[in-house]
């Protein structure tokens, strides 16, 4: 470790050039180092963002047209919703506490913690960050994690009686594909934040947009604003004209595309 890395009186922010062509994907990771020293996330949520940031290049680092999509669909859902819940993990927590207070806001939804890795700490140090970015309740902390979703057999199984288990719809990011399809067969609609259209979170999901959590919540946040003034007829019929295994299936053949195009370019 070099002198640098020693002390905590340097800021990354100016250490990394300005016009360093990864400098946005440099300050994420920072902020979740950050996050895993102060206990909101753990070392397997860097590992999963790792994976996430491989799929942010394939899809060419923006939100694209498939995304733009399932926002829609997923903002008009949760408008029509009767008890939504954000579901939220160390990931999100460390990287759009704010976006998903608003997000919970304007779709008057409620927060919930929901952690692979469950332990009361995280638990409250998770609810901190949302309760310090404006959260007015946050769920799923301490004994109110106090029912059991059926056939799950982790620590995310523990579900507030109040907030994800009488839930209508659910939307989720970074999760596994274990808890998804559990929440699915309880007939729960799941709207999922996943960049990679291959894993099994994306292909349960109800309603899946593939972008970077980054971009998509703010992204969901206006759409959400902007949806508010529809009536629940027409909220009703983009759910209707929403498909998503081809929102799936557009996603992969972008990818695709793009990989094919950028090997014609070399
Ligand atoms: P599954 O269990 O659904 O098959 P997995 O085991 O591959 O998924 P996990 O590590 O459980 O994946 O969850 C992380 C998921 O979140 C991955 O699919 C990853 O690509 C995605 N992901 C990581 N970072 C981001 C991000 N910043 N925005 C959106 N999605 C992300
Ligand atoms: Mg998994």
């Amino acid at each position: 470790m070099d002198k640098a890395q020693d002390s905590k009186s340097w800021s990354i922010r100016d250490i990394i050039p300005e016009n360093h062509p990864r400098r946005e994907s440099l300050l994420i990771r920072e902020k979740l180092i950050e996050a895993m020293e102060k206990s909101i996330l753990v070392p397997q949520g860097l590992i999963a963002h790792g994976r996430g940031e491989c799929f942010d290049y394939l899809i060419g680092e923006k939100t694209q047209n498939f995304a733009e999509k399932a926002i829609e669909a997923a903002a008009a859902t949760l408008l029509l919703a009767k008890t939504p819940v954000i579901s939220i993990n160390g990931n999100m927590a460390a990287l759009v506490p704010e976006g998903l207070v608003r997000l919970a806001e304007e779709t008057n939804a409620k927060l919930e913690v929901n952690l692979f890795y469950r332990d009361e700490r995280r638990e409250k140090v998770i609810a901190e960050v949302l309760y310090k970015a404006n959260a007015k309740e946050v769920l799923g902390v301490g004994e109110d994690a106090s029912t059991v979703i059926p056939e799950l057999f982790s620590q995310r199984r523990r579900v507030s009686p109040k907030g994800i288990y009488i839930a209508d719809v659910v939307l989720l990011g970074l999760e596994d594909g274990d808890r998804t399809e559990a929440l699915v067969k309880m007939g729960k609609k799941v709207i999922a934040i996943d960049i990679n259209p291959l894993s099994r979170t994306s292909r349960t999901a109800t309603i899946t947009i593939v972008d970077n959590i980054i971009r998509a919540v703010p992204r969901l946040v206006e759409k959400a604003k902007e949806l508010k003034s529809k009536n629940k007829e027409e909220l009703e019929q983009i759910v209707l004209n929403y498909n998503n295994k081809n929102v799936l299936a557009e996603s992969l053949k972008f990818i695709a595309n793009r990989l094919t195009q950028l090997s014609l370019s070399l």
